[in-house]
């Protein structure tokens, strides 16, 4: 042993460094330990090798595989340096899909086919497309697709990826807050990792994959500026030739990726991440929009994913404008999918019922005959057995299972599978039957919605009690409206105001139901005036009518952000007349126009040209004189 331990002075010969670890081996024969850990990291040298990384990364790979032979197994350090090499022997540094010139018209034949409508978004893209078959490498804006959830963002990526002809990733950056979800940890951090950017490319596997950063607009708030800077750096084109993830430590080459992106909302996107892309807007779509996708995509699809076919299972259209109206009230499509996918499953229930008792019923009958042929004890009976038995499943049975028996889906299907219907069309009717209570239009991340602003009086102290999780903008929103009406009372004539003070003795209380969700924003600021003045006057709001705007102190009228999914919304819950800002008179070109058909627009410049149209036969008490 003491040869073992004894230092050389000189460089280690090579029989010498072979002598030794033949020493080793034998020891470890000894002890029982055998070469499995030593194969192991052959193994992985051979595929590091494979990897064809560039000169300066192998000389990297090769430093820190020769730590990892000094190491033994138990080690602290020796797993994360393993998992280290792993990572760097299966990035596809050299492997790359075959680059095919874009075929435009197959191009235009595949978005067509699986997507309905989108014209204007369909033509974006084959721009998009041509222009990267004249000039491969360009370097254009990276594509954003902005919409409410469902509307077909990420499915229109990768129909993106499939007429490249590409592999496609999705990395999904929701909820990231730390550039480190981007970038990696570095090695020294415990449990540290690669970022989803280089861990996406290892998932796919080649190098120029159609990768899709999804929801790029979720992205944490608080460090916002770092991670804006690494996603800059990721879509930079002079920058991500050498894209540096710190947990790999090694420069990798993003610059053959074809980037995407998707957001639900341009606002909260930073300002220079949103300078890089050219946003392509999806609004949502129309009830007549959505029967057209489910009819001819999102059945047949859901059908094929279950597998059973229409002979199965039918679903007239009738009923799938049933599902939209009083299942779903969203801007996209996914929820109709899944509602689509729960009448799926039960007719899959009954066919598999079916063959089961088909079978079963086979089953019985071919033992009928088996006891009955025993019965006759004749030999000639048991050769025909079988025959006999073919021709009864052939007469009985054939017939039996061939003639399907489709689950019909009516409404009492309906009810039975999907439960009884979430919305029905006389919701706003209803709620808007007593006064103090109005209709709204917001705009969330999910796209536009209606929300009623409920108030009511008590007796107090002239307290103003808001609730529904509201934001601090929303508040001020309230306090502005309640004064605009107090300072009005006298013109408006409301009936309390001959008290004296419309707050003598009484408290305010106003609700923006669904309290679970946060609400916050101007938007609200029409609504709330309108529905006090309801309050106060003892009268209903128009039932058929919801109404956006931001009021200032004085009563003017403010534009607000998000029309075209508002009146999309509106449109959903069968509200036919919005009053909206005078200012927000461009937005209506982008409403589609057979909403606009449907609709009966009002611009205001005034809360009193709102009041006017809020209410059934005007306002009576409209002021003469304006302040
Ligand atoms: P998003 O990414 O916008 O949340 P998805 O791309 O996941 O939405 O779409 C949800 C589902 O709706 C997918 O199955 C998609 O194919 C379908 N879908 C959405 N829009 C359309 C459309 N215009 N035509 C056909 N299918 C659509």
């Amino acid at each position: 042993m003491a040869g073992v331990s004894a230092k050389s002075d000189g460089p280690m010969s090579k029989t010498r460094q072979e002598l030794l670890q033949q020493q080793i081996r034998a020891i470890k024969n000894e002890l029982g330990e055998n070469d499995d850990d030593e194969d192991d990291v052959v193994s992985l040298e051979k595929k590091m090798q494979e990897a064809a990384m560039p000169p300066n990364v192998w000389k990297h790979a090769q430093r820190e595989l020769r730590r990892l032979r000094k190491m033994q197994p138990q080690q602290p350090g020796y797993g994360t340096s393993r998992t280290y090499l792993e990572l760097l022997a299966e990035l596809p540094w050299k492997i790359a899909s075959e680059e095919h010139e874009v075929d435009l018209a197959a191009a235009k034949v595949r978005l067509d086919s699986e997507h309905y409508g989108l014209s204007k978004v369909k033509k974006r893209i084959i721009e998009y497309l041509a222009v990267r078959k004249l000039k491969p490498d360009a370097r254009g804006p990276v594509l954003c697709f902005v919409g409410p959830p469902g509307v077909g963002k990420t499915s229109l990526a990768s129909s993106i990826a499939g007429a490249l002809g590409r592999r496609f990733i999705r990395i999904s950056l929701g909820g990231v807050k730390d550039e480190a979800d981007i970038r990696g940890h570095r090695r020294t951090y415990i449990g540290s990792m690669p970022g989803r950017l280089i861990d996406g490319i290892k998932r796919v596997g080649v190098n120029n994959p159609v990768m899709l950063l999804d929801e790029i607009d979720k992205t944490g708030t608080d460090v916002r500026g770092d991670l804006a800077s690494a996603l800059l750096e990721v879509l930079d084109p002079e920058q991500n030739k050498t894209f540096n993830d710190h947990y790999l430590n090694v420069p990798f080459d993003v610059s053959k990726v074809v980037f995407l992106a998707t957001a639900n909302r341009m606002q909260s996107m930073p300002a220079p991440l949103l300078d890089r892309m050219e946003i392509i807007e999806l609004p949502g779509y129309t009830c007549e929009e959505k029967l057209r996708i489910a009819v001819l995509h999102l059945i047949p699809r859901v059908l094929e994913q279950h597998g059973i076919t229409n002979e199965h299972i039918s679903i007239p259209e009738a009923t799938v404008e049933l599902i939209i109206q009083r299942y779903t009230r969203e801007a996209g499509v996914r929820n109709l999918g899944r509602h689509l996918a729960a009448l799926a499953r039960a007719a899959a229930v009954k066919v598999a019922e079916k063959e089961q008792s088909v079978r079963l019923s086979r089953e019985m009958q071919t033992e009928m005959i088996y006891h009955g042929a025993q019965g006759l004890g004749a030999a000639a009976a048991e050769a025909d057995m079988e025959e006999e038995a073919m021709g009864i499943r052939e007469k009985e049975i054939i017939p039996l299972a061939t003639k399907p028996d489709p689950l019909l889906v009516d409404e009492v299907v309906l009810d039975t599978v999907l439960g009884p219907p979430k919305f029905d069309g006389r919701e706003a009717a209803e709620r808007v039957a007593t006064p103090g209570v109005a209709v709204g239009l917001v705009w969330t991340e999910v796209g536009g919605e209606v929300l009623f602003v409920e108030s009511t009086a008590m007796l107090g102290k002239g307290d103003l009690h808001l609730t529904g999780q509201l934001g601090d903008i929303i508040k001020e929103s309230a306090h502005i409206a309640l004064t605009w009406v107090r300072a009005r009372s006298a013109e408006l004539k409301l009936p309390v105001a001959e008290a004296g003070s419309l707050m003598k003795e009484r408290d305010i209380h106003i609700h923006f139901p669904a309290g679970a969700v946060p609400k916050d924003g101007p938007s609200a600021g029409v609504t709330l005036v309108t529905a006090l003045v309801s309050l106060f006057a003892k009268r209903n709001v128009r039932a058929d009518t919801a109404m956006t705007g931001e009021m200032t102190l004085r009563g003017l009228v403010l534009p607000v952000g998000g029309i075209k999914d508002k009146i999309l919304a509106a449109h959903r819950c069968g509200i036919r007349r919005v009053i909206l800002p005078e200012r927000n008179r461009k937005d209506l070109q982008e409403v589609p126009a057979a909403i606009l058909k449907n609709m009966e627009i009002i611009l205001a410049k005034r809360m009193e040209d709102v009041l006017h149209q809020a209410f059934e036969g005007g306002c009576p008490w409209k002021p003469a004189s304006r302040l």
